[in-house]
């Protein structure tokens, strides 16, 4: 079994209804971050599981949006006891912020009181029990598409992303498909994705329910869902602190 909650289903502008882009995947009494967006943590704790039990955070690329409450993450893991390894899985940009950070104003570099490991992205490799491949997607140069399975349950996020084959192969009959809907119907993007963008990914990729996320505040929402449904895919609209369980 994978729950997936959704932490935050907003993009970069600043939402009363919707944090950053955050979701919190769970399996085997183990936790997954993917991405952190602003307000990650504190829509974490109240969905009762603490940063201390998070075995690993993935990031999908370096936008502020998806990064945010990363160094607070690890600022606060350091005043912490932490009992198990913290993973970091991403492209090697993420070391760059970590170097930065550890440099920052500071007359000697930080030492960290818990063993940090990292999984290099794109590529394949394990978190507890979760098998995690990423790929690159159309959105920064950089951008990773993450693939998390325990045995044959699968949720696929690809973060921000424009339409390719790269996102249709990555969702490829995945049980969920978290799918980012940035643009207004009508208005495509090489790096966002519009309704009828997610439609087809969905289609093409034969995933079983999408969820579509990622709003600005004037997103028509409803209109996004009502474009997906016409052509017969199963998806629901992101909402805070929504779970989804495959
Ligand atoms: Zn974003
Ligand atoms: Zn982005």
């Amino acid at each position: 079994m994978l729950k997936l909650t959704v932490l935050g289903s907003g993009g970069i502008f600043p939402d009363p209804q919707r944090g950053g882009p955050a979701y919190l995947i769970s399996g085997q009494d183990h936790h997954l971050l993917l991405d952190a967006g602003p307000g990650a943590l504190r829509s974490l704790i109240k969905t009762g599981v603490s940063p201390d039990d998070l075995d690993g955070v993935c990031i999908t690329h370096q936008h502020t949006d998806h990064t945010s409450e990363l160094l607070l993450l690890l600022d606060l893991e350091r005043c912490r006891i932490r009992k198990k390894p913290l993973w970091f899985a991403g492209t090697s940009i993420i070391d760059e912020l970590f170097d930065f950070h550890r440099d920052w104003g500071r007359e000697q570099p930080y030492e960290l009181p818990f063993v940090l490991k990292r999984l290099l992205l794109p590529g394949t490799g394990n978190i507890g029990p979760f098998a995690i491949e990423g790929v690159r997607v159309p959105h920064t140069k950089n951008s990773i598409g993450l693939r998390i399975s325990i045995d044959d349950h699968t949720v696929v996020y690809p973060g921000d992303c424009g339409p390719g084959k790269e996102v249709i192969e990555l969702a490829r009959d995945a049980d969920l498909l978290i799918l980012e809907c940035t643009m207004p119907s009508g208005s495509p993007s090489p790096t966002h994705l519009t309704p009828e963008d997610a439609a087809d990914i969905a289609l093409q990729s034969g995933a079983k329910q999408v969820v579509l996320s990622h709003f600005p505040p004037t997103a028509d929402v409803a209109g996004a869902v009502t474009i997906c449904r016409k052509v017969g895919v199963e998806v629901a609209a992101a909402q805070d602190g929504a779970e989804y369980v495959v």
